[in-house]
């Protein structure tokens, strides 16, 4: 990616899960195109990691420590997030976890509850924040913004002892084409990224199992 491929500056991005993996790559790629990023996590240490990598691009950059399941502390974060920055241009759903890979028949309620916690509650929080806020600005006169969501190519794949994960991912394909029909009025766009198996924290274990690795990356 060049810095000539479009230019960001003045642009406020706010990613979920920023401290890490795919998230940072987001951070990353809106850094190096100009643009300030705040990003959230709830691990201090690695946020001050991804804060310190991030500086490099000469932006401003924030980390916030929240916990996108947490409804409140997601609506306290955004309201903090506005008040540094001003504006949100691009809210990235991103913060994830994957699920225990249990046959579904053994599947326990507080397993799925774990993961639709983070995956979709917290997802939900973080984009109806910034809805709000995009809607407010285009009455304003300023309208436009960008929603994106993390889902997984899972969501489209049959994920064998993954149902709880795979729900997950492809609800979030749902709901991001339900918020591009209804926000589109105010120049917002909604889209989901489907990414593959990326090697990141999230996959390291499996990654590292030599059997699941085999096969999988042979196909
Ligand atoms: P990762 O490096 O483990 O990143 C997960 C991120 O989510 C971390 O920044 C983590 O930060 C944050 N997070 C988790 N729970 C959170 C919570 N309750 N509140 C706030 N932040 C939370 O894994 P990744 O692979 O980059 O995953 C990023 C997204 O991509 C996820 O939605 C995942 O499902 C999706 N995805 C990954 C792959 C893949 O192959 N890696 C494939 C398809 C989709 P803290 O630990 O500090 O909370």
């Amino acid at each position: 990616m060049t810095s000539e491929l479009f230019d960001l500056s003045c642009k406020t991005a706010l990613i979920t899960g920023g401290n890490s993996g795919i998230g940072l790559g987001y951070a990353k790629g809106i850094a190096r195109q100009g643009g300030d990023v705040c990003i959230w996590g709830r691990n201090p240490e690695k946020n001050k990691r991804a804060f310190d990598e991030l500086s490099a691009f000469g932006t401003e950059v924030h980390e916030m420590v929240v916990d996108v399941a947490d409804e409140s502390a997601v609506i306290d974060a955004f309201a903090e997030t506005l008040a540094i920055f001003g504006r949100v241009d691009g809210c990235f759903a991103n913060a994830g976890v994957g699920s225990g890979r249990n046959a579904f028949h053994e599947l326990s309620n507080e397993e799925w509850r774990r993961v639709l916690s983070v995956n979709l509650d917290g997802l939900m929080y973080a984009l109806r924040a910034a809805a709000g806020h995009m809607k407010e600005r285009a009455d304003a006169g300023d309208a436009g913004g960008r929603l994106v969501g993390t889902s997984s190519i899972s969501a489209v794949l049959g994920y064998p002892r993954g149902a709880t994960y795979a729900g997950s991912k492809a609800a979030v394909i749902a709901i991001m084409q339900s918020l591009a029909v209804e926000l589109a009025r105010y120049q917002v766009t909604a889209n989901s990224i489907l990414p593959g198996m990326i090697e990141t924290p999230m996959t390291e274990k499996a990654l590292q199992n030599e059997e699941f690795s085999s096969a999988f990356i042979s196909r």
